[in-house]
Parts: structure tokens; C-alpha cells; sequence
């Protein structure tokens, strides 16, 4: 297939590689320059689209797809699909997808999980909103990309899927990371607390397999000196989109609000940004009752 890819950072090199790998044509951009190996490079985000049937966007945020959405849909060849894998807020996804289809295109959001690691091995999980045409015909970049992609609805639902995931997952981490740290001023020992905790029924990924203890669990970021991973300012902006979503569709998400709460005051009250969301556990464990 033509493939135009719009974003080439961490996430999005490392993909647009795997699909040049597979025997793709991809011709890329992105504002800080598209130096990706056996990707051709264009001189904007119009040019690598145009002659595309797949126009895949890996972008920072909702205000920044919105722009590229303007200058990629109008170059697009009508039938074209425009994928985009970004974490967004739903309503930009719903937005641009209207946009693309008004203009006699299809439209994707396909949001991931896997992390930096899951896009270079090519195993990412893409949650995916659209319709079944679309899907189907932007499959086989998927299976590429990675190893599993769900068709969770209309517009919009692989991004609902996406920030549903992340908002468990910050609100998990910070219980897990709480819960040593009760355990720590109890005296446990924390392999002995991982020994029970992760087969018992206070299990979770961020338990079982991002521990955020150092030497205790499989390896994390916590034994890298926390360095991410999965920088908590990314949680922040993921928690702060599941918050704006409940705003919008009228749901009641305490432990959601509370997670945004404390992962902003790390990242831009203390010492939380450029590390890793699991370094919440020296933040607790290293204060006592307010
Ligand atoms: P990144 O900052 O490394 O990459 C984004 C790229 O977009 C940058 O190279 C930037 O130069 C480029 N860009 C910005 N504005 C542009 C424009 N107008 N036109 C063209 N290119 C432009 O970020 P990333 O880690 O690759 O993440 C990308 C998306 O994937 C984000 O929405 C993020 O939330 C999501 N995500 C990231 C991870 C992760 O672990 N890094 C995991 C899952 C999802």
C-alpha cells in the first residue's frame, strides 16, 4: 500500500519503519524532519498524503491533529483512509472524522497501547473508531504495526477505549504505589508484599507487571531510576482527556478526578516531569499523613 505517516517521534519512527519493513511505500513529515530509514521524505504533511490510500497521523494532541486534519484532507485521493493513532480527545476524533468524510473520505481513530517498546517490536494493541469498511482496509497496516487491533464502534470509541483503559491504569497505579507505602510504615517487606499482592485479588498490571518497586517484580522503569517508560506528564495529559470526556458525557469519575489531581500536582507542583508515572511510590512513600 501508500502509505503517508505524519509524526515521526518515538511512537511514530519506529512504526512507519515496521511498515516499510513489510514492503509499504511511505512517504513521511513531521515539522522536526522525517529521518526514518527507507521512509521518503516530503516537504509537508499535504505532499506525503496525496498520493496515499492510508494516511496514518502519530501527533502530540487534539489541536495539533486538527491542524494537519486541515492540510492533509483536502490533498487526500477521495477513498482514501485517514488513521490516526494519536491520543486525542474524543471530540477532535469525532471532528476530524466528519471532516474526512464530508470530503469522500474514510476515517479512523486508532489510538495505541504498547509504549516506545511495542512500537519498535511491532506488537502494539490499536483500539479502533470507525466504520467496518474503513477498518478492514486499514488492517493490514495494523497487523503490521501490531498484534492485535479491536474495532470498538463508531468515531470516537477507540479513543473512549483508549482514555477508559488509562484512567484504570493511573488510578491502579496509584493504589498499588499507595498500598507499599502503607507497607513500608508497617514494617513489610516489599517482595513479601509483591509475593502476596500479585496473586492475590489485589493483582493489576501495575502490579504484576510494572511493579513500581525497585528490585521487586519483573523489570520496570523503577529499576532504571524511573526513568520513563511512561513519563507521568503522558499520564497527566491521558487523565486530563478521560476527565474532559466525563465532562462532556455527564459521568460520575471520582477515583479519575483524583488520579488528574494528584499526577498534576507531581508533574507541575514537585518533581514529577521527565519521570516515570510509577515514580509516585517515592512520592508517597517518602511523605506522611497531610
Ligand atoms: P513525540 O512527541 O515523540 O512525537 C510526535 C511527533 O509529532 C514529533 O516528532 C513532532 O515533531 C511531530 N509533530 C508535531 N506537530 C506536527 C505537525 N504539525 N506536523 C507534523 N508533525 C508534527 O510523541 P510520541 O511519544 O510519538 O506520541 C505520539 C502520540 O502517541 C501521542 O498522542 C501520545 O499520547 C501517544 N502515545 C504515546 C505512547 C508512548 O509511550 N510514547 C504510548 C501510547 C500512545
Amino acid at each position: 500500500m501508500k502509505v503517508g505517516f505524519i509524526g515521526l517521534g518515538n511512537m511514530g519512527g519506529p512504526m512507519a519503519r515496521n511498515l516499510v519493513a513489510a514492503g509499504h511505500e511511505v512517504s513521511g513529515f513531521d515539522v522536526a524532519g522525517a529521518d526514518v530509514e527507507g521512509v521518503t521524505p516530503a516537504l509537508s504533511a499535504a505532499e506525503a498524503a496525496c498520493d496515499a490510500d492510508v494516511v496514518v497521523t502519530m501527533l502530540p494532541n487534539g489541536p495539533i491533529l486538527r491542524s494537519v486534519a486541515d492540510q492533509v484532507i483536502p490533498a487526500m485521493k477521495a477513498g482514501a483512509v485517514l488513521c490516526d493513532c494519536s491520543t486525542v480527545d474524543v471530540d477532535s476524533a469525532r471532528a476530524v472524522a466528519e471532516q474526512a468524510r464530508a470530503a469522500g473520505l474514510g476515517a479512523l481513530d486508532a489510538p495505541v497501547s504498547g509504549g516506545v517498546g511495542g512500537a519498535s517490536a511491532g506488537t502494539l494493541t490499536f483500539m479502533v473508531g470507525g466504520t467496518a469498511e474503513a477498518f478492514e482496509k486499514v488492517k493490514p497496516l495494523f497487523d503490521v504495526m501490531g498484534q492485535k487491533a479491536v474495532h470498538c464502534g463508531d468515531s470516537g470509541a477507540g479513543q473512549a477505549a483508549k482514555i477508559c483503559n488509562n484512567m484504570i491504569l493511573g488510578v491502579t497505579m496509584i493504589a498499588t504505589c499507595e498500598a507499599f507505602a502503607l507497607a513500608d510504615k508497617l514494617g513489610l517487606d516489599r517482595q513479601k508484599m509483591f509475593d502476596v499482592v500479585s496473586t492475590s485479588s489485589g493483582y493489576s498490571w501495575s502490579m504484576n507487571a510494572y511493579c513500581p518497586a525497585p528490585g521487586v517484580g519483573p523489570t520496570s522503569p523503577a529499576d532504571n531510576g524511573y526513568r520513563p517508560g511512561f513519563a507521568a506528564e503522558l499520564m497527566l495529559k491521558d487523565l486530563r482527556l478521560s476527565q474532559q470526556a466525563a465532562e462532556s458525557a455527564d459521568a460520575d469519575t471520582p477515583m479519575g478526578e483524583l488520579a488528574a489531581r494528584l499526577y498534576a500536582e507531581f508533574v507541575e507542583r514537585e518533581d514529577g516531569r521527565g519521570r516515570d508515572f510509577s515514580a509516585m511510590l517515592p512520592r508517597l512513600a517518602g511523605r506522611g499523613r497531610p
